[in-house]
């Protein structure tokens, strides 16, 4: 695959989130010396997120601004993505494997009858040719796939690919682009807001995540603390979720939301398969767990055997030392 990427950005509270620039950065693996096109669909002035797209590498911008895509619709993207599909003709389309990413790229893929790759965890050029790793039966192995013609989609999973270094003294063309947003069969009302808890689960690099064995709400703050001093996110597994000690917006997994961060602290988990698909490939994995045969422990770089309400918050105090 070679010639024009389009790299389409994705906007939380109209800030580029970060899996953006690393599918720039998957997109110049594709295709080292093609041109990177990025499209970011929004309301209102799209111009500085555009001018931050080029600054990580992409060589031109195309923004489709309209009042119905403030929040996103499948509809309504995929409108937009599809206008600008249309005029480009790019040989690539590359976007974050993010709730959106895996709404709108099979959406697009099936009208236009072309292939996607999902949910690629590496992407690297032998010889010319694309080759992507992504995992497969819950992550307990990888695959490489290549793509041997025509059109294709990629998410990429966050957290996964390094972004390009930001470089503010790239420039490159930004072109508005009009689109008769029309026949949107849902609308969004309302957006009610969980309160913020600090840093995203789905980007954060460092995760502390409660099991069963945190046995409450309550417990959960010991947790929180650790997180806090560690600019990280709480996660939980979903025994924690169904005993109702936390919000399932937390939930890791299977079912739940698919984590790399660069340290995951797992504290009172089993480490049942279905909760190491969501985890697993953390970089460093440590476990927290009373149990000394516990699963978890088989994918942890570093065990500690004991009770968690002893142990974490000694962590917390030890590393506020620091
Ligand atoms: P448990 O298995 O009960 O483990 C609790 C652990 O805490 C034990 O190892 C225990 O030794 C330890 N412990 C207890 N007290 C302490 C203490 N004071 N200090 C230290 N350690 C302590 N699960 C997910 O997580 N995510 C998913 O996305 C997911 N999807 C699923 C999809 C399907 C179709 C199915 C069937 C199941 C799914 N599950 C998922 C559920 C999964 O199978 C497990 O039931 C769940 O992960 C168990 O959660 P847990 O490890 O918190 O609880």
């Amino acid at each position: 695959m070679s010639d024009k990427i389009l790299v389409v950005g994705e906007l939380r509270e109209n800030t580029l989130r970060n899996v953006t620039f690393e599918a720039i950065a998957a997109a110049k693996s594709i295709s080292a010396d093609g041109e990177i096109v990025g499209v970011i669909c929004g309301a209102g002035d799209l111009n500085e997120q555009a001018q931050e797209m080029i600054y990580y590498g992409a060589d031109r911008v195309v923004t489709v601004a309209h009042d119905m895509l403030e929040t996103y619709t499948p509809d309504g993207f995929s409108q937009a993505v599809m206008a600008v599909i249309n005029d480009e003709s790019p040989d690539g389309i590359v976007m974050g494997h993010t709730s959106i990413g895996k709404d709108l790229t099979p959406k697009l893929a099936s009208k236009l009858e072309t292939g996607l790759v999902s949910d690629a965890t590496e992407v690297t050029n032998d010889g010319g040719k694309a080759v992507f790793t992504r995992p497969i039966y819950s992550g307990k192995a990888f695959e490489k796939k290549t793509i041997t013609s025509g059109l294709t989609f990629v998410t990429i999973r966050p957290n996964n690919i390094a972004a390009p270094e930001k470089d503010e003294s790239r420039s490159g063309d930004i072109s508005p682009k009009d689109v008769d947003i029309a026949d949107i069969r849902s609308v969004i009302k309302d957006v009610i807001k969980k309160a913020s808890d600090g840093v995203d689960l789905s980007e954060a690099n460092v995760i502390v995540a409660g099991g069963r064995g945190v046995k409450s709400e309550e417990g959960f703050k010991p947790l929180q603390e650790l997180a806090d001093v560690l600019g990280g996110a709480v996660g939980a597994s979903r025994g924690a979720c169904d005993a109702e000690y936390c919000d399932y917006s937390l939930q890791i997994g299977q079912t739940g939301k698919v984590v790399t961060p660069d340290l995951y602290i797992a504290c009172g988990i089993s480490g049942a398969i279905q909760h190491l698909a969501g985890m697993s490939n953390s970089k460093v994995i440590v476990a927290i767990n009373k149990d000394p045969e516990a699963n978890i422990f088989n994918v942890a770089d570093y065990g500690i055997v004991g009770d968690i309400f002893d142990v974490v918050p000694m962590l917390t105090e030890e590393i506020k030392k620091l």
